[in-house]
């Protein structure tokens, strides 16, 4: 469903993408970790198209993203992407954050979208706060909005980037949960986190990724109990 092949990416003399390849099947969920600054963000980035690419290409059910117009935004509503900061509009309610996309960019009614809003945030355990702003949530709560928001633009792929880094620890399960029931009723899923419990539940596949390059592709149990390389084994012994 994702096929990223020799991708390259510069930030002026840093070369912070280089020759990625990386495929993700229909309803597969890959975890993606490794060391601060390894390119890990830009390459989800990159896969929306929040990044332009220097080389190589993107597709996502087998079309390129267009660099620019009115394509690029339906093309890229079939991306989903939650970040670490939950990015909502603080000055519309969770509800009108939910409808938002759906009206402006799938042409959809306002009471079909309602409606869809309304199962999505019953569905992320959120439903009694869609009259609340962004504000008045706690950090879990505004993350399960983030997703519900994604979700309403129904994305072939969802990607995360640390999505549970900026929460009170108590609420990194609520989310995570979420995600788990996404990934057990078959949502492709990209998702960057340090979080092992959910790599080790929910994920098909973990990608290491190190200074730009993917060191290594694996199984979570192979990854977490056999790490092949040392770069691996080195950032694991950090933190496990
Ligand atoms: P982290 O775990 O800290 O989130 P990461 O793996 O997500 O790290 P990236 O954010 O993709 O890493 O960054 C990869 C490299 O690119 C880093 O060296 C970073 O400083 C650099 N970089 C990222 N964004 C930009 C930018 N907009 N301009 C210049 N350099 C950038
Ligand atoms: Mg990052």
């Amino acid at each position: 469903l994702v096929v990223v092949e020799h991708v390259h990416k510069h930030f002026g003399e840093l070369h912070v993408l280089k020759d990625i390849n990386l495929t993700v099947d229909r309803g597969e969920v890959v975890v993606v970790i490794g060391p601060s600054g390894g390119g890990k963000s830009t390459l989800c980035r990159s896969i929306n198209r929040l990044e332009p690419i220097d080389g190589g290409r993107i597709l996502v059910d087998g079309k390129e993203l267009p660099k620019e117009g009115k394509d690029l935004a339906r093309l890229r509503a079939d991306v989903g992407m939650v970040f670490q900061s939950f990015n909502l509009f603080a000055h519309k309610t969770i509800l009108e954050n939910v409808t938002l996309g759906p009206v402006k960019v799938r042409k959809q009614g306002r009471q079909e979208s309602e409606k869809h809003a309304m199962e999505l945030l019953e569905r992320v355990g959120i439903a009694d706060q869609a009259a609340k702003y962004p504000a008045q949530l706690s950090g879990g709560q505004q993350q399960r909005a983030a997703i519900a928001r994604s979700l309403a633009m129904r994305p072939k792929v969802m990607l995360f980037d640390e999505p549970t880094s900026a929460l009170d620890p108590e609420m990194v399960n609520e989310v995570l949960d979420v995600m788990t029931g996404l990934a057990r009723e078959g949502m492709t899923m990209i998702v960057v986190t340090h979080e092992m419990g959910f790599a080790r539940r929910a994920a098909q596949k973990v990608v290491f990724m190190a200074d730009g390059q993917i060191v290594e592709e694996n199984t979570p149990d192979e990854f977490f109990t056999n790490a092949r390389t040392d770069r691996a084994k080195d950032f694991l012994s950090k933190i496990l």
